[in-house]
């Protein structure tokens, strides 16, 4: 207990602790700030089809920080989650993503795509979030069935009934899910076969090593032949050599997305890079 109560004694005086501290109130005081005063921007990274075409994008957030410059989400969003701040933020994607689908609906040559958002654990269990959903959909005239949200593990664990309801109520609307980074959680087979998923989105931390570790190429293999017997499509993310690709594609898979086919970039290049593939 004195032990105890002297470990905290030193740390409250410690100086790196007490910077640390500083730093995380402050770069709380500016997210919230980002958030009322627009920072933000979405980038697009493609993800393509087993033809290599493009059948869509990944939307990804950006903070355009006075001081910092472009700062990823790996630097705010776990913050964002904690401080709940999340939730006017995944707004302002969900919006923002619903937007730029109903501009690409419009027109022949983007009418296709797919657009994927991110939706953090914390903004999915909002009791109001498929309502949110619904009425973006209808404010931006997005196309739902172009829609797809990602959802991690974290995100379905609790309250299994409510999220399944929740995620029927969206997938009648013609909204897709995919569960993102699987791989990396805990949820049983039994409980994954119960969930209305359109998609698994295999880690990128088992395609990184595919080539050099027998035992994510095994994961890898495991997680294509799941998908196949359980109905669901399977998308590879990480992919950033030929060889990974031709892996990937020897055992089933028929989506892809990294570095391999294009970074996260900012809209125009995305649209530029599409307009060159059309050749
Ligand atoms: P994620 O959804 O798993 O997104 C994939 C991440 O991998 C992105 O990082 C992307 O830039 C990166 N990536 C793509 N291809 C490659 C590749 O070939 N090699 C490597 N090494 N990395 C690749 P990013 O943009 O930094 O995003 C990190 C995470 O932040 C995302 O992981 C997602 O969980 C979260 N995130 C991003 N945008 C949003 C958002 O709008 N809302 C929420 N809630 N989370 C978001
Ligand atoms: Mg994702
Ligand atoms: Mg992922
Ligand atoms: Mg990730």
């Amino acid at each position: 207990q004195a032990k105890a109560a002297g470990r905290n004694a030193v740390s409250f005086f410690d100086p790196i602790m007490q910077a640390a501290v500083t730093a995380r109130a402050r770069l709380h005081s500016d997210l919230r700030q980002a958030i009322r005063g627009g920072q933000f921007e979405l980038h697009y990274q493609v993800q393509v089809d087993a033809q290599r075409r493009p059948a869509g994008a990944e939307a990804l957030v950006r903070w355009r920080h006075p001081e910092k410059g472009l700062i990823h989400p790996g630097g705010f969003i776990d913050l964002a989650e904690e401080t709940g701040l999340i939730v006017p933020l995944g707004h302002w994607v969900l919006a923002t993503g619903c937007r730029q689908l109903a501009l690409w609906a419009r027109h022949p040559a983007t009418a296709h795509l797919r657009l994927a958002v991110n939706v953090s654990a914390r903004q999915f269990r909002q009791p109001s979030f498929a309502d949110e959903v619904r009425a973006l959909l209808e404010q931006t005239g997005a196309p739902a069935d172009r829609l797809k949200l990602e959802l991690t593990e974290s995100s379905l664990i609790e309250d299994t009934e409510a999220v399944i309801e929740r995620m029927e109520t969206l997938r009648a609307l013609g909204i897709r899910f995919a569960l993102d980074d699987f791989g990396t959680g805990y949820s049983s087979l039994a409980y994954l076969k119960r969930l209305p998923l359109a998609q698994l989105k295999i880690d990128q931390s088992f395609v990184r090593d595919l080539m050099s570790d027998p035992n994510d190429a095994s994961i890898v293999r495991t997680i294509l032949a799941l998908g196949d017997s359980l109905g669901l499509a399977v998308i590879a993310e990480g992919v950033e050599t030929e060889a990974q690709y031709a892996f990937l594609a020897a055992h089933g898979c028929r989506a892809y997305q990294g570095y391999l086919f294009g970074q996260p970039v900012a809209l125009d290049v995305f649209e530029a890079g599409l307009a060159a593939s059309d050749g």
